[in-house]
């Protein structure tokens, strides 16, 4: 009897392990949400802000460097303030004026927890207020820098608005069913204003022509650059701009600042730049298409071809 009920606990335990285990792979989003929405009520600083900042960090990590739930890094200097680093005491920290703080309640700053990671970004970002303007300020001072504190604002603002921190959909920029062209080009000498190699790619088409977001993101920039002509340029969650130029139009009330879905139309094809604001045909109506990452410390193009072949064959 008593051999059999050890069994049954055993057995038990292995099942719920298992079952935890196969959450974890199934639904880490979940577990992360839950884990931010924990913080927004310990903190009041609202749970996709934790999820934004997670995600710019994660952005930033190298691709050798191995992902986790939480891939927020809080550097040394700030997380010890003047306390030896070797620290772990929270009363020792706090005294020297470092940001460790204890999150899961062990007695114990340990920078590589998640729960003191984030309830230690949390308890900074709670010294600065709970509006969206203190927010900002507390990130400005954070990371003494403006696209890193744009970027982290957008991402909080995408994530709240879906209610999910996973944007994973995208497109093809041409919609199916309309006439359209191209090539690699990366790298190519350009006609028009000076030496500058050709930073994207240029899918030929149409005036008027729809031109859809590839990917969900906000909208960063749009309006007149006399190479660009009518261009656009959208920020997605994975620290990458996206760059559409020489526009007919832009999809009617779109604005710096909004929300944009993958497929979206957000302009139409033309041949508008190469001259003051309204110069248009002098070559013939192609959609030039630029990808830009952001590093956190500096912005560069990259090929998008690779990705327009990609999101061709899987988009519907
Ligand atoms: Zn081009």
């Amino acid at each position: 009897m008593i051999k059999r009920s050890f069994l049954i606990v055993l057995f038990s335990y292995f099942l719920l392990t298992t079952i935890a285990y196969a959450e974890e792979n199934v639904d880490e989003e979940e577990q992360k949400i839950n884990l931010f929405k924990q913080m927004e009520a310990i903190t009041y600083v609202p749970w996709y802000y934790y999820a934004a900042i997670n995600q710019y960090e994660s952005n930033i990590r190298k691709a050798s460097e191995e992902k986790k739930l939480i891939d927020i890094e809080i550097p040394d200097e700030k997380w010890y303030g003047l306390a030896p680093q070797t620290s772990n005491n929270p009363s020792a920290i706090e005294l020297f004026l470092g940001m460790g703080r204890d999150g899961d309640g062990d007695g114990k700053t340990d920078k590589h927890n998640e729960m003191d990671i984030l309830y230690t970004f949390g308890n900074y970002l709670q010294g600065y207020g709970h509006t969206e303007q203190d927010i900002k300020a507390a990130l400005w001072n954070y990371y003494r820098r403006d696209l890193t504190v744009l970027s982290i604002m957008n991402y909080a603002r995408l994530m709240n608005k879906y209610q999910k921190i996973t944007f994973d959909t995208t497109s093809f920029p041409i919609p199916q069913g309309y006439n359209y062209s191209y090539r690699n080009t990366w790298g190519d000498a350009r006609g028009f204003g000076g030496r500058r190699i050709h930073e994207g790619t240029d899918i030929f088409a149409n005036y008027g022509t729809p031109v859809r977001a590839t990917t969900f993101g906000i909208v960063e920039l749009k309006g007149w650059n006399k190479f660009g002509g009518w261009r656009i340029g959208i920020r997605d969650i994975y620290n990458r701009y996206h760059y559409y130029a020489h526009l007919n139009g832009f999809a009617e009330g779109i604005e710096v600042g909004d929300v944009v879905e993958a497929g979206q139309t957000i302009g139409s094809v033309g041949s508008s730049g190469y001259g003051p604001p309204g110069t248009s045909g002098k070559f013939p109506p192609h959609l030039h298409y630029g990808m830009y990452k952001d590093d956190g410390k500096s912005e560069w193009s990259f090929d998008p071809f690779p990705y327009l072949k990609k999101w061709e064959r899987n988009t519907p």
